[in-house]
């Protein structure tokens, strides 16, 4: 019940400035964010890389409101690529991107977007790495996939993410099981109408594996992004059945959970990558996480109620 009121809250400027000064949110945020500093997300990619996991790094930022703020998001990517190469790790280390913090929502924002993550693209492949777009709320599906399919035309390894709970995304799914492509599948974080979305848990969870059905059959890379044992256990069973090698699709969780499952996974011969969330504007973030999970939400309270 709390979920959509959680959700409602991560857009919410008035709850935003509340939490984010609260002294007692901090170690709860340090749980799902690896620092706000550059050097402090490369040595979290060093220790999670060094016990056998891949990372895909985050700079966090979203729905910025003008175009300063938009270069700003470029630049902290670009510095993110040139630490990746300048360390080597970038066969290990990709980034995911947000379109909505590189100004996809300002006027001409598809273009001042896509030529904004063409940049960090081009240092991505410099540095031996390469990009996935993270997905946002659905009015911005339609411009994301766009500006996918224009940046795969010269990187064609760019990563998309697909949201189980739009209705749309079987379609989608289809669209993207080709050759070369790189999807990652999740249930979905946002607050969604039933115009467009499921609103049922275990719809959502159905309409993950019929998804997840048609990107292990196809001839793509598959990322499953959940830290749902069920959709572990079918991907794998998935994967047998479609005679998917271990490096022919990989597991996604993001930082702070379940990192026991991750490592067994890794540890089992499985390519297990790390969502790694860093930098200073967490708030979008940490609300969607809270929203995600009970349990996260009594954390935060109970460490409130301790002081
Ligand atoms: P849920 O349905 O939330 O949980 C199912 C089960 O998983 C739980 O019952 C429990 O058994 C287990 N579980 C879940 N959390 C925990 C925990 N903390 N500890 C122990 N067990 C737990 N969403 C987007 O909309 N766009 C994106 O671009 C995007 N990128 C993502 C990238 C990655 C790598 C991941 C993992 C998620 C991403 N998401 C994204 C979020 C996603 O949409 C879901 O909101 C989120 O992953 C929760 O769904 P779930 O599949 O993990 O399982």
């Amino acid at each position: 019940m709390l979920g959509p009121v959680l959700l409602a809250a991560a857009r919410s400027d008035n709850i935003r400035r509340v939490v984010s000064a609260a002294p007692v949110t901090r170690p709860v945020v340090d749980r799902f964010i690896a620092g706000e500093r550059l050097d402090q997300a490369m040595e979290t990619v060093r220790s999670l890389t060094g016990r056998g996991l891949e990372v895909t790094l985050d700079h966090l930022g979203e729905d910025v409101t003008d175009r300063t703020e938009a270069l700003r998001a470029r630049d902290a990517y670009l510095a993110l690529a040139e630490a990746l190469r300048e360390a080597g790790l970038g066969v290990r280390a990709e980034m995911s991107v947000k379109l909505s913090a590189f100004g996809q929502s300002l006027p001409d924002g598809d273009d001042i977007a896509y030529e904004g993550v063409l940049r960090v693209a081009e240092a991505a492949a410099e540095a031996g790495t390469t990009v996935t777009l993270d997905m946002e709320d659905h009015t911005t599906v339609d411009s994301t996939l766009a500006i996918l399919a224009k940046l795969r035309e010269r990187f064609p390894a760019t990563g998309a993410v697909l949201q189980s709970y739009l209705y749309r995304t079987e379609d989608d799914c289809r669209a993207l099981a080709g050759e070369g492509s790189r999807v990652r599948l999740v249930k979905g974080a946002y607050k969604e109408p039933a115009s467009v979305a499921l609103q049922d848990k275990h719809e959502v969870d159905r309409a993950y594996v019929r998804c997840l059905r048609i990107l292990m059959a196809g001839e793509g890379y598959p990322m499953i992004g959940s830290h749902d044992p069920r959709m572990v256990a079918i991907a794998q069973e998935l994967a047998r059945r479609a005679g998917r090698k271990p490096d022919e699709y990989e597991f996604q969780m993001l930082y702070g959970i379940r990192t026991a499952e991750q490592e067994r996974l890794a540890g089992a011969g499985h390519r297990m990558r790390v969502y790694v969330p860093y930098g200073t504007d967490w708030y979008g973030y940490f609300m969607r996480r809270l929203a995600e999970r009970p349990a996260n939400l009594a954390f935060f309270l109970r460490s409130l109620a301790t002081r």
